[in-house]
């Protein structure tokens, strides 16, 4: 058994059934990724849309693959993203997400989104704070060939484990405080966050998508451990 296959196995066994494990490949080869395909792998999560297309090209052939970007979006790059990804966890702004919407009505696609946020003010970091988000959802529920289907979040660092537990609790409260507003277009049932060293706390505190790389591919060469 190779050494992708066994990681994921071991990460299997603690992972809840209904959370969707995706395999982070930012700088990881298509051989790699082909194992991981074959140990059963069917969400790769990529954050730059060049590196996704080249390989999105090269492992074609593969059935069932979900494409998940999450990465910070660029203005100029979302036509592209929305080509390759049927998912885009990082939606950080009004402005991106009704950028995203005329292009997937352009190009009759309806892309699954996440709305990122930051619980925890983070001045390196992408996304809404809370405060900012509310006044923006009724401009989002309009925003209807996206199919908004909850929140994304990324830990700052220098977490302790009872902060870190908060701020996914926070997120979690926050999907429900807007599901129960009942927009038409604001679904909020998922909750992409937790990364490898933090994802068995953001899993308790009811992850529906973790984003995992290095703990399945090992380090990666170029740093970029954590993005801002
Ligand atoms: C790189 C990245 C991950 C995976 O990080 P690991 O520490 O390798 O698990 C998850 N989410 C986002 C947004 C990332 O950029």
């Amino acid at each position: 058994m190779s050494l992708i296959t066994k990681r994921l196995a071991t990460i299997r066994q603690q992972l809840p059934a209904q959370v969707r494990l995706i395999a982070v490949t930012k700088q990881v080869s298509v051989e790699a990724m082909r194992e991981a395909y074959d140990a059963g792998v069917r969400d790769f999560g990529e954050s730059k849309v060049q590196e996704a297309q080249a390989k999105v090209a090269q492992l074609g052939e593969l059935p069932d693959l979900n494409w998940h970007y999450i990465g910070h979006l660029q203005a100029n790059k979302a036509k592209k993203a929305l080509e390759l990804f049927q998912w885009i966890h990082t939606c950080d702004s009004l402005k991106l997400a009704q950028r995203l919407n005329r292009l997937a009505i352009e190009l009759s696609l309806q892309p699954q989104v996440c709305l990122q946020v930051k619980v925890v003010p983070d001045p390196n970091k992408f996304g809404w704070a809370i405060p900012e988000l509310l006044p923006d959802l009724a401009e989002l529920n309009q925003c209807d060939a996206l199919k908004i289907q909850g929140l994304m979040t990324i830990l700052p660092s220098g977490l302790s484990e009872p902060e870190s537990l908060a701020v996914f609790e926070r997120t979690r409260e926050l999907a429900q405080k807007i599901r129960e507003q009942s927009w038409s277009n604001l679904q909020m049932q998922e909750l992409s966050m937790g990364m490898s060293e933090d994802y068995p706390l953001a899993v308790q505190a009811g992850a529906t998508m973790v984003r995992l790389g290095r703990i399945i591919f090992g380090e990666r060469t170029k740093g970029e451990g954590r993005v801002p």
